[in-house]
Protein backbone atom coordinates (compact mmCIF):
# COMPACT_ATOMS: atom_id res chain seq x y z
CA UNK A 1 0.00 0.00 0.00
CA UNK A 2 1.49 3.27 -0.69
CA UNK A 3 2.23 6.11 1.22
CA UNK A 4 -1.14 8.07 0.02
CA UNK A 5 -3.59 5.21 -0.41
CA UNK A 6 -2.21 4.41 3.39
CA UNK A 7 -2.90 7.89 4.38
CA UNK A 8 -6.59 8.09 2.95
CA UNK A 9 -7.36 4.33 4.29
CA UNK A 10 -6.60 5.73 8.18
CA UNK A 11 -9.11 9.15 7.25
CA UNK A 12 -11.78 6.70 6.56
CA UNK A 13 -11.04 4.89 9.94
CA UNK A 14 -10.85 7.98 11.99
CA UNK A 15 -13.99 9.25 9.94
CA UNK A 16 -15.68 5.95 10.84
CA UNK A 17 -14.49 6.58 14.47
CA UNK A 18 -15.78 10.32 14.90
CA UNK A 19 -19.18 9.07 12.85
CA UNK A 20 -19.49 6.47 16.16
CA UNK A 21 -18.54 8.12 18.91
CA UNK A 22 -21.41 8.34 22.02
CA UNK A 23 -22.00 9.85 24.81
CA UNK A 24 -23.93 6.82 27.35
CA UNK A 25 -24.45 6.43 30.85
CA UNK A 26 -23.48 3.90 33.14
CA UNK A 27 -25.62 1.29 35.02
CA UNK A 28 -24.35 3.80 38.30
CA UNK A 29 -25.98 6.79 35.99
CA UNK A 30 -22.20 8.13 35.21
CA UNK A 31 -21.62 10.18 32.06
CA UNK A 32 -19.48 7.53 30.08
CA UNK A 33 -17.65 7.94 25.92
CA UNK A 34 -18.17 5.13 23.75
CA UNK A 35 -16.70 5.48 20.34
CA UNK A 36 -17.67 1.52 18.91
CA UNK A 37 -20.74 -0.55 18.85
CA UNK A 38 -21.86 -3.27 21.56
CA UNK A 39 -21.36 -5.64 18.41
CA UNK A 40 -17.63 -4.89 17.85
CA UNK A 41 -16.33 -5.27 21.75
CA UNK A 42 -18.52 -7.82 21.55
CA UNK A 43 -16.50 -9.41 18.68
CA UNK A 44 -13.58 -8.52 20.12
CA UNK A 45 -14.02 -10.29 23.97
CA UNK A 46 -15.22 -13.82 21.92
CA UNK A 47 -11.93 -13.87 19.62
CA UNK A 48 -10.05 -12.75 22.78
CA UNK A 49 -11.57 -15.72 24.81
CA UNK A 50 -10.80 -18.32 22.37
CA UNK A 51 -7.16 -17.37 22.13
CA UNK A 52 -7.32 -18.21 26.06
CA UNK A 53 -8.78 -21.65 25.13
CA UNK A 54 -6.36 -22.37 22.97
CA UNK A 55 -3.60 -21.02 24.85
CA UNK A 56 -4.60 -22.01 28.32
CA UNK A 57 -5.61 -25.90 29.78
CA UNK A 58 -9.16 -25.94 30.38
CA UNK A 59 -9.78 -27.93 34.03
CA UNK A 60 -10.91 -31.88 33.65
CA UNK A 61 -12.73 -31.76 37.00
CA UNK A 62 -16.46 -31.77 36.03
CA UNK A 63 -17.05 -31.20 39.19
CA UNK A 64 -15.62 -28.20 39.99
CA UNK A 65 -17.08 -27.43 36.58
CA UNK A 66 -19.92 -28.04 37.80
CA UNK A 67 -19.60 -25.61 40.79
CA UNK A 68 -18.38 -22.64 38.89
CA UNK A 69 -21.52 -23.05 36.59
CA UNK A 70 -23.81 -23.14 39.29
CA UNK A 71 -22.78 -20.06 40.98
CA UNK A 72 -21.96 -18.37 37.23
CA UNK A 73 -25.46 -19.35 36.40
CA UNK A 74 -27.28 -17.86 39.65
CA UNK A 75 -25.39 -14.44 38.85
CA UNK A 76 -25.98 -14.46 35.50
CA UNK A 77 -29.91 -15.28 36.05
CA UNK A 78 -30.42 -12.03 37.47
CA UNK A 79 -27.82 -10.05 35.31
CA UNK A 80 -30.01 -7.27 33.45
CA UNK A 81 -29.75 -7.52 30.01
CA UNK A 82 -30.49 -10.39 27.90
CA UNK A 83 -26.79 -12.49 27.34
CA UNK A 84 -26.06 -15.79 26.75
CA UNK A 85 -22.60 -16.72 28.78
CA UNK A 86 -20.08 -19.58 28.52
CA UNK A 87 -18.02 -20.46 31.77
CA UNK A 88 -14.39 -21.74 31.18
CA UNK A 89 -12.65 -23.44 34.31
CA UNK A 90 -8.96 -22.90 33.65
CA UNK A 91 -5.90 -25.15 35.05
CA UNK A 92 -3.57 -22.74 36.43
CA UNK A 93 -2.01 -21.93 39.55
CA UNK A 94 -2.77 -18.23 38.90
CA UNK A 95 -5.37 -16.13 41.48
CA UNK A 96 -7.48 -15.12 38.06
CA UNK A 97 -10.57 -14.25 37.28
CA UNK A 98 -12.25 -12.60 34.24
CA UNK A 99 -15.40 -11.57 32.50
CA UNK A 100 -15.04 -10.46 28.65
CA UNK A 101 -17.76 -8.77 26.49
CA UNK A 102 -19.70 -10.85 24.47
CA UNK A 103 -20.51 -13.20 27.08
CA UNK A 104 -17.51 -15.34 28.35
CA UNK A 105 -16.50 -15.74 32.23
CA UNK A 106 -13.09 -17.00 32.82
CA UNK A 107 -12.17 -18.77 36.48
CA UNK A 108 -8.61 -19.89 37.44
CA UNK A 109 -8.46 -22.99 39.32
CA UNK A 110 -6.14 -21.16 41.27
CA UNK A 111 -8.78 -18.78 42.15
CA UNK A 112 -11.34 -21.17 43.53
CA UNK A 113 -7.89 -22.17 45.99
CA UNK A 114 -8.39 -18.83 47.95
CA UNK A 115 -11.83 -18.94 48.71
CA UNK A 116 -13.76 -20.22 51.39
CA UNK A 117 -17.15 -20.00 50.98
CA UNK A 118 -19.35 -20.30 47.68
CA UNK A 119 -20.44 -16.35 48.17
CA UNK A 120 -16.78 -15.60 47.64
CA UNK A 121 -16.99 -17.42 44.12
CA UNK A 122 -20.05 -15.19 43.77
CA UNK A 123 -18.65 -11.62 44.59
CA UNK A 124 -15.84 -12.27 42.41
CA UNK A 125 -18.04 -13.23 39.18
CA UNK A 126 -20.82 -10.47 40.47
CA UNK A 127 -17.59 -8.04 39.86
CA UNK A 128 -16.67 -9.45 36.69
CA UNK A 129 -19.95 -9.28 35.07
CA UNK A 130 -20.38 -5.50 36.65
CA UNK A 131 -17.32 -4.72 34.35
CA UNK A 132 -18.71 -5.90 31.41
CA UNK A 133 -22.58 -4.81 31.67
CA UNK A 134 -20.94 -1.45 32.46
CA UNK A 135 -19.16 -1.34 29.47
CA UNK A 136 -15.93 -0.92 30.93
CA UNK A 137 -13.71 -2.15 28.01
CA UNK A 138 -15.41 -0.24 25.52
CA UNK A 139 -14.37 2.89 28.00
CA UNK A 140 -10.78 1.78 28.22
CA UNK A 141 -10.57 0.81 23.93
CA UNK A 142 -11.57 4.13 23.93
CA UNK A 143 -9.05 5.71 25.85
CA UNK A 144 -6.46 3.71 24.63
CA UNK A 145 -7.18 5.05 21.08
CA UNK A 146 -7.62 1.89 19.65
CA UNK A 147 -11.35 2.51 18.47
CA UNK A 148 -10.89 3.62 14.83
CA UNK A 149 -8.99 0.74 14.05
CA UNK A 150 -11.28 -2.00 15.94
CA UNK A 151 -14.45 -0.32 15.29
CA UNK A 152 -13.90 -0.10 11.74
CA UNK A 153 -12.34 -3.44 10.94
CA UNK A 154 -13.51 -6.09 13.68
CA UNK A 155 -10.51 -8.65 14.34
CA UNK A 156 -7.89 -6.80 12.39
CA UNK A 157 -5.91 -6.12 15.70
CA UNK A 158 -6.59 -10.02 16.58
CA UNK A 159 -4.26 -10.52 13.49
CA UNK A 160 -1.02 -9.77 14.67
CA UNK A 161 0.19 -10.57 18.03
CA UNK A 162 3.22 -9.34 18.34
CA UNK A 163 1.81 -5.65 17.52
CA UNK A 164 1.19 -3.23 20.00
CA UNK A 165 -2.47 -2.36 19.33
CA UNK A 166 -3.48 -6.56 19.67
CA UNK A 167 -1.51 -6.62 23.14
CA UNK A 168 -3.09 -2.54 24.24
CA UNK A 169 -6.53 -4.18 23.32
CA UNK A 170 -6.30 -7.23 24.72
CA UNK A 171 -5.01 -4.84 27.69
CA UNK A 172 -8.33 -2.89 27.39
CA UNK A 173 -10.51 -6.19 27.96
CA UNK A 174 -8.50 -7.40 31.08
CA UNK A 175 -6.73 -10.43 29.83
CA UNK A 176 -3.45 -8.54 28.59
CA UNK A 177 -1.51 -10.10 31.84
CA UNK A 178 -0.66 -13.24 29.85
CA UNK A 179 1.34 -10.85 27.24
CA UNK A 180 3.11 -8.75 29.79
CA UNK A 181 0.32 -5.94 29.39
CA UNK A 182 -1.46 -5.09 32.22
CA UNK A 183 -3.84 -2.11 32.46
CA UNK A 184 -5.35 -1.22 35.44
CA UNK A 185 -9.06 -0.61 36.00
CA UNK A 186 -9.57 2.75 37.45
CA UNK A 187 -10.49 3.29 40.23
CA UNK A 188 -13.96 4.50 39.26
CA UNK A 189 -14.63 1.20 37.26
CA UNK A 190 -12.98 -0.98 40.55
CA UNK A 191 -16.17 1.14 42.63
CA UNK A 192 -18.54 0.16 39.99
CA UNK A 193 -17.93 -3.13 39.63
CA UNK A 194 -17.93 -3.34 43.46
CA UNK A 195 -21.53 -1.69 43.46
CA UNK A 196 -22.90 -3.60 40.88
CA UNK A 197 -21.61 -7.20 41.84
CA UNK A 198 -23.00 -6.45 45.90
CA UNK A 199 -26.13 -6.12 44.32
CA UNK A 200 -26.09 -8.80 41.77
CA UNK A 201 -25.14 -11.37 43.94
CA UNK A 202 -27.33 -10.10 46.44
CA UNK A 203 -30.36 -10.58 44.49
CA UNK A 204 -28.98 -13.86 43.31
CA UNK A 205 -29.60 -14.95 47.35
CA UNK A 206 -25.40 -14.81 48.70
CA UNK A 207 -24.77 -13.26 51.87
CA UNK A 208 -23.02 -9.71 50.70
CA UNK A 209 -20.75 -10.03 53.49
CA UNK A 210 -18.94 -12.51 51.35
CA UNK A 211 -17.68 -9.88 49.32
CA UNK A 212 -15.59 -8.35 52.26
CA UNK A 213 -14.20 -11.58 53.34
CA UNK A 214 -13.21 -12.24 49.66
CA UNK A 215 -10.95 -9.33 49.18
CA UNK A 216 -9.63 -10.01 52.75
CA UNK A 217 -8.56 -13.22 51.63
CA UNK A 218 -6.86 -11.57 48.50
CA UNK A 219 -5.32 -8.66 50.29
CA UNK A 220 -3.71 -12.00 52.44
CA UNK A 221 -1.93 -12.71 48.39
CA UNK A 222 -0.37 -10.24 48.22
CA UNK A 223 3.40 -9.35 48.79
CA UNK A 224 6.65 -9.95 46.39
CA UNK A 225 4.28 -12.49 44.38
CA UNK A 226 1.53 -10.09 43.66
CA UNK A 227 -0.88 -12.14 41.95
CA UNK A 228 -1.98 -10.58 38.24
CA UNK A 229 -5.71 -9.96 39.22
CA UNK A 230 -4.11 -7.44 41.97
CA UNK A 231 -2.28 -5.64 39.39
CA UNK A 232 -5.79 -5.25 37.33
CA UNK A 233 -7.85 -4.82 40.28
CA UNK A 234 -5.99 -2.93 42.93
CA UNK A 235 -7.15 -3.67 45.99
CA UNK A 236 -6.68 -1.96 49.03
CA UNK A 237 -8.20 -1.38 52.74
CA UNK A 238 -10.09 1.89 50.86
CA UNK A 239 -12.07 -0.89 48.52
CA UNK A 240 -12.97 -2.81 51.97
CA UNK A 241 -14.15 -0.16 53.75
CA UNK A 242 -16.29 1.30 50.52
CA UNK A 243 -18.19 -2.11 50.37
CA UNK A 244 -18.75 -2.26 53.90
CA UNK A 245 -20.27 1.16 53.50
CA UNK A 246 -23.03 -0.76 50.87
CA UNK A 247 -23.58 -3.71 53.28
CA UNK A 248 -26.54 -2.06 54.78
CA UNK A 249 -29.25 -1.82 51.36
CA UNK A 250 -27.14 -5.24 50.49
CA UNK A 251 -28.13 -6.81 52.91
CA UNK A 252 -31.79 -6.12 52.88
CA UNK A 253 -31.61 -7.00 48.94
CA UNK A 254 -30.44 -10.31 50.61
CA UNK A 255 -32.84 -10.25 52.48
CA UNK A 256 -36.01 -10.08 50.61
CA UNK A 257 -34.24 -12.32 47.88
CA UNK A 258 -36.13 -15.29 47.57
CA UNK A 259 -33.34 -17.39 45.98
CA UNK A 260 -31.09 -19.42 48.06
CA UNK A 261 -28.37 -21.45 45.61
CA UNK A 262 -27.02 -24.66 46.81
CA UNK A 263 -23.91 -24.53 44.40
CA UNK A 264 -21.36 -26.23 46.44
CA UNK A 265 -17.99 -27.56 45.67
ZN1 LIG B 1 -12.41 -5.18 38.72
Amino acid sequence: MGTFRASMFFHAILFLNLATVSCATSPTGRKQLITQSDEQVNAMGVSAFDEMKQKISISKDMKLTAYVRCVADEITRVYPETQDWEVVVFESPEPNAFALPGGKIGIYTGMLKIMTDPGQLAAVIGHEVGHVWARHSSERLSEQGLVALAGAIPGLVFKDPNSKSYQLSMAALGVGTQLGYILPHSRTQETEADTIGLDLMSRAGFDPQQAVELWKNMAKLGGAQQPQFMSTHPSNSTRIEALQAKMGPALETYRKSNRRPNCRP
